[in-house]
């Protein structure tokens, strides 16, 4: 490798982790949200960073100096192969594949990598394997099984396949459960049902508490979900990937040579071949500079944590309430609401939501329960509301009444906290994800739109997306427009056919979704 792109990739390692904590430091003081889980005392991480910077210290000026020179010079006359737009879990994804497969990419972040949703997740992973028969209802299950695997091999990330609960607390949740395992035993799904005493036996923090059934999914589990960021950021960076952080994108421009522009707030220009716009709850904001309505909106997601011992809670959580509302009342979207929120748009709650876990080393064990999905007043909203938190505390203990201790007064007291972060979501709720190039865009694809399950979802999706990326970008012929059809249906494989189906799955170009508007 030569030395200079040692240097920069070294630099861009250590200044991402760097970085990174600093900036969830920083707004968690800046939000008073001080008791928020805070990665940067993860041993794992620290010790990762400081090596790095070790490393980088002595070098660094001369590194920033070549790497400014290095970038003006590519924005001068050598456009990237792969521009990607945003450094959560998704952007982060594409650029570690794209990169590994052979393409030069440039990752621009507009503030840390990791620092929105990714960071601010639960991290959860749902994974029941794949149906025999390829389909398209059964394409998010693909990508979750896929995304697993990704986490699992990519390392570094507290990937923990400690299997999950969904739990039903009432004869309608019970009713809706056992349809739904019914379904997933006949497709040959991983998962087990179980009646309340089975239940307790498998997670002994249920005892005494509301639920009546549950199923298990063994092969489900959590992951760290900011390390795993930065874990693709850096896989990425060592397959000679350049990164720059505060880099935020105003706006792209397709040019006359048939490139893309992107303009940053900085002032810079950068050209490159194709372009993949990941920049979740604020993609669409970007997709506007070049005429397309994307209908992906911010939804806030709020999280509560508690302190306390390694294995308090040995699963997952996943609760039914929100399901089963939704299954009997509609998922709630409308001109201006997308899909399975808890509220409606004039913040009216619908339905409770609960899932649950305990974070790992990273976290200092400590329990973490999200709930509420609602829409936040602005692109910039964090605050947690007052009737989320006690609405998580309230599910909590009729759940899980061992820890009656959690709660706001208690949780500070014992250094937990809160926080909330903002989801990329869809308005039909399935990913966005695919080349525009049925609105005359070709070379500009869109991978966001995860909602509430980009960690289970969005390394699988990337991935896929990426592989068509650099194969579009480093071919010299043009290959036919057909591009979902990347791998022929008959002789592709099971892997292959999942993933043909999932795209045109998450087509952005599907009905009632992207559309042409105004610049
Ligand atoms: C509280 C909470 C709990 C969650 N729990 C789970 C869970 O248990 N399991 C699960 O699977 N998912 C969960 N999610 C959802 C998951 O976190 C998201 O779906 C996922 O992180 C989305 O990833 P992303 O990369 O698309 O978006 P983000 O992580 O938001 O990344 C987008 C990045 O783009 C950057 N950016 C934005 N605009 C620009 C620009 N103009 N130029 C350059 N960069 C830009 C942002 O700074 C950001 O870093 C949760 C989310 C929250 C908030």
């Amino acid at each position: 490798m030569p030395m200079i792109t040692a240097r920069r990739n070294l630099l861009a390692a250590a200044s991402c982790t760097v970085l990174y904590a600093a900036h969830r430091r920083k707004r968690a003081i800046c939000e008073g949200a001080e008791l928020r889980r805070a990665p940067s005392d993860a041993s794992a991480r620290a010790t990762r960073a400081t090596s790095l910077l070790r490393l980088a210290e002595q070098e660094a000026a001369e590194a920033a100096a070549a790497l400014a020179a290095e970038t003006a010079a590519q924005t001068a006359d050598a456009p990237s192969d792969v521009l990607v737009v945003g450094g959560g879990i998704v952007g982060a994804s594409v650029a570690f594949h794209a990169s590994r497969l052979g393409a030069r990419v440039t990752l621009l972040e507009k503030a840390s990598c990791g620092c929105e949703a990714s960071g601010l997740s639960a991290g959860t992973l749902y994974d029941v394997g794949v149906p025999e028969r390829v389909d398209a209802s059964s394409a998010a299950l693909y990508l979750r099984a896929g995304s697993a695997s990704i986490l699992e091999a990519l390392g570094g990330c507290e990937f923990n396949r400690c299997g999950a609960l969904d739990v039903a607390a009432t004869p309608p949740e019970v009713k809706l459960l056992r349809q739904d395992f019914e379904a997933a035993r006949s497709a040959g799904l991983q998962c087990s049902w179980h009646e309340a005493a089975e239940v307790h036996a498998l997670e002994p923090a249920l005892a005494g508490g509301s639920a009546l059934a549950a199923v298990h999914t063994p092969r489900s589990g959590s992951v760290q979900p900011g390390l795993a960021t930065l874990a693709f950021v850096e896989g990425a960076v060592a397959a000679g990937c350049a990164v720059r952080e505060g880099a935020e994108v105003v706006s792209l421009r397709r040019t006359e040579a048939g490139l893309y522009e992107a303009l940053t707030s900085e002032g810079d220009r950068l050209l490159a071949k194709q372009v993949v716009l990941a920049a979740g709850a604020w993609s669409a904001k970007v997709a506007r500079s070049v005429g397309v309505h994307v209908p992906c909106v911010p939804v806030k997601g709020v999280v509560a944590t508690l302190p306390a011992e390694p294995n308090a809670l040995s699963k997952v959580i996943f609760d039914m309430e929100s399901r089963a509302c939704f299954a009997a009342e509609g998922d709630g979207r409308d001109d201006e609401m997308p899909a399975k929120c808890t509220h409606d748009r004039r913040g009216e709650r619908r339905c409770r939501k609960l899932y649950g876990k305990q974070c790992g080393e990273a976290d200092n064990h400590q329990l973490l329960f999200g709930g509420d999905r609602l829409l936040p007043d602005s692109d910039s909203d964090y605050a947690v509301p007052s009737a989320s938190r006690l609405s998580v505390r309230e599910h909590v203990l009729e759940l899980l009444p061992k820890f009656r201790d959690f709660g706001p007064a208690r949780a500070v007291e014992a250094g937990g906290g809160e926080w909330a972060g903002l989801m990329p979501f869809a308005h039909d709720g399935k990913p966005i994800v695919g080349e525009l190039s049925r609105l005359g865009l070709d070379g500009l694809w869109l991978c966001c739109g995860f909602g509430p399950a980009g960690i289970m979802e969005g390394p699988k999706a990337a991935q896929v997306l990426a592989e068509l990326v650099v194969e579009d970008v480093l071919h010299t012929t043009p290959r036919p427009r057909t591009r979902v059809a990347m791998a022929d249906a008959e002789s592709g494989g099971d892997d292959a056919r999942w993933a043909r189906v999932a795209m045109a799955w998450m087509d952005p170009c599907r009905a009632g979704c992207c559309v042409a508007s105004e610049v």
